[in-house]
């Protein structure tokens, strides 16, 4: 057993040695799983991290995309931009209608949504970094759109190339032509009473004429200063009617007594051409401007006689269709070619300028007929057979009274 005890004790020493061994190495086996989770867990923070900062940037971004989004669909004007292989890179809302470009637009090449040669010409030389401004015409349809184009060329970016803005100037171009075709109409019209007054005043002046020759160069100033007056006089109503400053004063009036009034008025000067003057009318309640509809059937008559050959039948009629009043007045003149009953209503326009310098008259007799009518909340509609006679009907809202009588 003594014995024993010497070899015990060198025995507990080595197991004691192994045990720390077996624990050292437990020990650093846990450390070694510790850093391993710890590493683990930091890269997991680190991708999260990563992911959070990646999410944010392309929130960010998506904000910045609808913002610049809305910048440019509020723009109002439209805005094309091309990469470097010369697709659509963005096209906000504008440019998508004024040029009708088909979905989807961007990514397509630009010939293909864009169909007209001076953009492109344009969208070359801004790929080989020259900018243009010009104003082009894009056809749509029957539709025509007057474009100030301008594109430059975008150094710096590796998405676009090249930004095209399309300002829509349509309705200033028309409103500048409308402004040049109104002093050339004016002009002209006004040059034939100036030379008539002009030449009277000179032969009187000169003197030694008879008192017959005076009397007719008398007569000539007088209906050359009435023509005058009466140009001035319409181009102010029109004036006033299309800048929304006159003020329709309306009452309930029979349509048949005021036609009777008209034609009473017009009863010598038809006598004077030759033209019989009759009225067919049914009693006819409108609400109206009594004095303003008295205007568009005057100038409705005064043309019917006018364009009336001697012999010929001038008839005034008035009815209620359902909710209209209707004022029609047909003539037996020498009617109105099918394409031109549409442009007989613009301001100075006249069929045939060079024949109706015969007739009196200066093209704004319509344009006010029109402008008058629509006032009212009216329609006024023309049908023609040529050679035959013309018949113009003025459809006016009927009174209360009218329209309740006839559905009651
Ligand atoms: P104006 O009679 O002073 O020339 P309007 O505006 O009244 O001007 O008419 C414009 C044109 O329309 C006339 O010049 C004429 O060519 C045509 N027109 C108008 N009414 C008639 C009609 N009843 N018959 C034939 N042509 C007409």
């Amino acid at each position: 057993m003594t014995a024993a005890t010497p070899s015990n004790g060198a025995l507990f020493p080595q197991l004691a040695g192994g045990a720390i061994v077996l624990i050292a190495l437990v020990l650093a086996g846990l450390a070694l799983r510790r850093r391993k989770a710890d590493r683990v867990a930091a890269e997991a923070r680190a991708r999260e991290e990563w992911r959070q900062a990646v999410e944010t940037r392309d929130v960010r971004i998506t904000e910045q995309e609808i913002l610049r989004d809305k910048i440019l669909d509020g723009i109002g004007e439209g805005v094309v931009a091309l990469d470097r292989r010369r697709n659509v890179a963005l096209a906000n809302r504008r440019a998508v209608e004024l040029l009708g470009l088909r979905e989807p637009v961007v990514g397509s090449p630009a010939y293909q949504a864009v169909r007209n040669a001076a953009v492109h010409a344009a969208f070359d030389a801004a790929l080989r970094g020259v900018a243009t401004t010009r104003l082009v015409t894009i056809e749509r349809g029957p539709e025509e759109r007057h474009v100030n184009l301008h594109v430059t060329p975008v150094t710096g970016s590796h998405e676009i190339a090249a930004v095209a803005l399309f300002v829509d100037v349509t309705r200033v171009s028309r409103l500048e032509r409308v402004r040049r075709d109104f002093l050339t109409d004016f002009s002209h019209e006004v040059r034939t009473p100036l030379a008539g007054l002009r030449s009277a005043a000179e032969t009187l002046e000169r003197g030694g004429v008879s008192a017959a020759d005076e009397q007719r160069l008398r007569a000539i100033v007088a209906r050359q200063l009435d023509r005058l007056e009466r140009l001035v006089d319409d181009l102010a109503e029109l004036n006033r009617i299309e800048a929304g400053d006159l003020q329709l004063r309306k009452q309930p009036v029979d349509l048949a007594v005021l036609l009777r009034d008209v034609a009473a008025d017009f009863r010598e000067r038809a006598a004077q051409r030759s033209v019989a003057l009759e009225c067919g009318t049914e009693p006819a309640v409108a609400e109206i401007d009594p004095q303003r509809v008295q205007q568009i059937v005057s100038n409705l008559v005064d043309n019917a006689i006018k364009f009336s050959p001697p012999g010929g039948l001038v008839r005034l009629e008035s009815s209620i269709r359902g909710p209209h009043a209707i004022v029609a007045v047909h003539d037996s003149g020498e009617g109105i070619p099918p394409g031109e009953r549409e442009r007989i209503f613009h301001r100075f326009y006249r069929i045939d300028k060079s024949r109706s310098q015969e007739v009196p008259g200066m093209g704004l007799g319509l344009a006010i007929v029109k402008h008058l009518t629509a006032l009212h909340g009216g329609t006024v509609e023309v049908t023609s057979e040529p050679g035959k006679g013309s018949r113009f009907t003025v459809i006016l809202p009927a009174g209360s009274e009218s329209h309740s009588g006839r559905n009651g």
